[in-house]
């Protein structure tokens, strides 16, 4: 039979800890730095017994509050410590509280955490209404184009940010393919714009501006336009905005 695994504390003596399970000092210290991206020069290890029943961890956040830990909420993002709430300038609420433990994540009340989800699911609706309404807006625009909807990529993109009650679009960018198009393009609303525009890669230049109805000699004519202040600017990825 195996050693038994005990728990040790590593911690960089400023804010990051960890418990760790390990049957050694130097096994755990060198697993605890790497956790908290550490050297193991910069940590110090000691035993935590108190923590041994939870082998082979991880140690419940709740635990840890309750063993003098603190912790930032999930939600509101203010520190929990002691049973209660503290803002930004250490100020405590008046108020205990209890917090809650949800898979990975701690918030510092059952309202706090249902807050936060609900705000969650809202953010993801007004990020799904912002790219149906950038596809919408692009295909009645260019009907011919293909919209990229790969899940495990970028294509489908919005930001936004809560203003007041309502949510704020801040960033927009949907990915397309277009005929003749070698790389395809990109449907984007930056912050501050009022309509969308496309992205197009510039060796991509050429093909989209005949896609758009110029003949070859007119596209190779704007696309040297576009060559020539862009010169220079050295871009590390050569793009031209709002060429639509
Ligand atoms: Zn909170």
């Amino acid at each position: 039979m195996g050693e038994a695994l005990k728990a040790f504390y590593v911690t960089d003596e400023d804010e990051k800890a960890t418990v760790v399970f390990a049957t050694q000092n130097r096994i755990a210290r060198r697993e605890g730095a790497n956790e908290i991206d550490c050297e193991w020069g910069e940590v110090s290890c000691c035993r935590a017994k108190e923590f041994d029943s939870y082998a082979p961890g991880p140690v419940p956040k709740l635990a840890l509050l309750d063993n003098g830990w603190w912790m930032t909420c999930h939600g509101c993002e203010r520190r929990i410590e002691g049973g209660y709430v503290h803002d930004d300038h250490g100020d405590r609420d008046e108020h205990e509280t209890a917090p809650v433990e949800i898979g990975q994540g701690i918030w510092c009340s059952q309202d706090c955490h249902d807050a936060d989800v609900k705000d969650r699911m809202e953010r993801r609706v007004a990020e799904q209404w912002c790219t149906a309404i950038a596809a919408a807006d692009l295909m009645a625009r260019y009907p011919e184009v293909t919209i990229r909807t790969r899940p495990d990529s970028f294509c489908l993109h919005a930001y936004v940010q809560r203003v007041g009650g309502l949510y704020a679009a801040k960033q927009v960018r949907i990915q397309f393919d277009f005929p003749g198009g070698k790389y395809g393009g990109c449907w984007c609303l930056e912050e501050g714009e009022a309509e969308f525009s496309a992205s197009i890669a510039f060796g991509d230049l050429e093909a989209w501006y005949i896609f758009r109805g110029k003949t070859p000699e007119e596209a190779a004519r704007l696309v040297e336009e576009h060559r020539r202040p862009k010169a220079r600017v050295a871009a590390p990825t050569p793009s031209s905005r709002g060429v639509a």
